[in-house]
């Protein structure tokens, strides 16, 4: 469903490479990027290539997809050597959740301690 897109969102525009990102991964279904203001030492997101505005708008045919990125996460986790010191997987959904791009997305944040956060 690589075809779906939005004209004015940013991480489309990152898939479409219209705009320039640090890829760690891409396939078929979905990319991974270094975020561009990182909270963490590692501070990834997992987005799939099909436009999702957030969390609450996956529709059941999403369901196969949304497993291969969870997949994706942990062996990306074991690739950067966080997946036995530890690390979060967030996604955060509108505004009171913290959503500032409508694209759905996973951040990954780990390298270092974060206690407290959640
Ligand atoms: P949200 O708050 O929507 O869950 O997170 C959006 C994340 O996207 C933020 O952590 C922000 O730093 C990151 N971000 C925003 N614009 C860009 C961009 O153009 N490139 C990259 N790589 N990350 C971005
Ligand atoms: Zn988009």
């Amino acid at each position: 469903m690589t075809e779906e897109k939005n004209k004015e969102c940013i991480f489309c525009k990152i898939i479409k490479k219209e705009i320039a990102a640090e890829i760690l991964y891409e396939d078929d279904d979905m990319m991974v990027i270094k975020d561009i203001r990182p909270k963490a030492r590692i501070h990834l997101l997992v987005m799939p290539k099909k436009h999702i505005r957030n969390f609450n708008e996956i529709g059941e045919e999403d369901r196969e997809m949304l497993g291969k990125m969870m997949y994706k996460i942990k062996e990306i986790a074991k690739d950067k050597g966080i997946d036995e010191s530890g690390y979060k997987i967030v996604i955060n959904t509108n505004k009171e959740g913290g959503q500032i791009i409508y694209h759905l997305h996973i951040h990954i944040l780990g390298g270092e301690p974060l206690m407290g956060v959640v």
